[in-house]
Protein backbone atom coordinates (compact mmCIF):
# COMPACT_ATOMS: atom_id res chain seq x y z
CA UNK A 1 0.00 0.00 0.00
CA UNK A 2 1.29 3.48 -0.34
CA UNK A 3 2.04 6.18 2.11
CA UNK A 4 -0.71 8.06 1.87
CA UNK A 5 -1.00 11.59 4.85
CA UNK A 6 -3.93 11.56 6.77
CA UNK A 7 -6.00 14.91 7.53
CA UNK A 8 -4.63 16.12 10.73
CA UNK A 9 -7.80 16.55 12.63
CA UNK A 10 -8.64 13.55 14.76
CA UNK A 11 -11.63 11.43 13.77
CA UNK A 12 -11.41 12.56 9.73
CA UNK A 13 -10.28 9.78 7.58
CA UNK A 14 -9.62 11.84 4.25
CA UNK A 15 -6.75 11.59 2.62
CA UNK A 16 -4.16 12.45 0.06
CA UNK A 17 -1.50 11.03 -1.93
CA UNK A 18 0.53 13.69 -1.73
CA UNK A 19 2.97 13.12 0.85
CA UNK A 20 3.29 16.51 3.40
CA UNK A 21 3.83 15.68 6.78
CA UNK A 22 0.96 17.34 8.10
CA UNK A 23 -2.01 18.00 5.83
CA UNK A 24 -5.80 19.61 6.47
CA UNK A 25 -8.56 18.14 4.19
CA UNK A 26 -10.66 20.24 1.96
CA UNK A 27 -13.85 19.51 4.66
CA UNK A 28 -11.50 20.85 7.61
CA UNK A 29 -9.71 23.43 5.80
CA UNK A 30 -12.33 25.88 5.17
CA UNK A 31 -13.46 25.68 8.96
CA UNK A 32 -10.08 27.91 9.95
CA UNK A 33 -10.86 31.60 10.42
CA UNK A 34 -10.34 33.54 7.12
CA UNK A 35 -8.12 35.56 8.99
CA UNK A 36 -5.73 32.79 9.80
CA UNK A 37 -5.43 31.10 6.90
CA UNK A 38 -5.04 34.53 5.09
CA UNK A 39 -2.29 35.03 7.35
CA UNK A 40 -0.63 31.78 6.89
CA UNK A 41 -0.67 32.17 3.33
CA UNK A 42 1.11 35.27 4.16
CA UNK A 43 4.19 33.84 5.91
CA UNK A 44 4.51 31.31 3.51
CA UNK A 45 4.97 34.19 0.69
CA UNK A 46 7.34 35.79 3.05
CA UNK A 47 9.56 32.06 3.77
CA UNK A 48 9.78 31.76 0.03
CA UNK A 49 10.71 35.30 -0.64
CA UNK A 50 13.26 35.17 2.33
CA UNK A 51 15.11 31.72 1.10
CA UNK A 52 15.20 33.21 -2.48
CA UNK A 53 16.70 36.01 -1.07
CA UNK A 54 19.19 33.76 0.69
CA UNK A 55 19.85 32.10 -2.46
CA UNK A 56 20.47 35.10 -4.14
CA UNK A 57 22.61 36.37 -1.49
CA UNK A 58 24.82 33.37 -1.07
CA UNK A 59 25.36 32.95 -4.99
CA UNK A 60 26.46 36.72 -5.00
CA UNK A 61 28.99 36.44 -2.46
CA UNK A 62 30.49 33.45 -3.45
CA UNK A 63 28.83 30.53 -2.01
CA UNK A 64 28.66 31.78 1.27
CA UNK A 65 26.07 33.55 3.64
CA UNK A 66 26.23 35.80 7.33
CA UNK A 67 23.88 34.17 10.13
CA UNK A 68 21.78 37.24 10.29
CA UNK A 69 21.09 36.20 6.69
CA UNK A 70 20.29 32.98 7.68
CA UNK A 71 18.55 34.67 10.81
CA UNK A 72 15.81 36.12 8.69
CA UNK A 73 15.27 32.78 6.76
CA UNK A 74 14.79 31.46 10.23
CA UNK A 75 12.68 33.66 11.74
CA UNK A 76 10.06 33.35 8.52
CA UNK A 77 9.97 29.71 9.02
CA UNK A 78 9.44 30.08 12.90
CA UNK A 79 6.28 32.37 11.76
CA UNK A 80 5.37 29.96 9.01
CA UNK A 81 5.11 26.89 11.77
CA UNK A 82 3.19 28.70 14.26
CA UNK A 83 0.47 30.05 11.92
CA UNK A 84 0.36 26.01 10.49
CA UNK A 85 0.46 24.69 14.27
CA UNK A 86 -2.77 27.23 14.36
CA UNK A 87 -4.27 26.86 11.82
CA UNK A 88 -4.35 22.64 13.07
CA UNK A 89 -5.88 23.70 16.39
CA UNK A 90 -8.33 26.03 15.00
CA UNK A 91 -9.32 23.26 12.39
CA UNK A 92 -9.56 20.37 15.02
CA UNK A 93 -11.54 23.05 17.64
CA UNK A 94 -13.93 23.74 14.40
CA UNK A 95 -14.46 20.25 14.10
CA UNK A 96 -14.55 19.44 17.69
CA UNK A 97 -17.65 21.99 18.57
CA UNK A 98 -15.40 23.50 20.76
CA UNK A 99 -16.49 27.22 19.70
ZN1 LIG B 1 -10.30 16.47 7.67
Amino acid sequence: MTERTTCCVPFCRRSTKERYSEWICSVHWPMIPKRTRQRRSQAKRLLKRARQRLERQYQRQGSVFTTAQWGRVESAQRLESALWDRCKREAIEAAGGLR
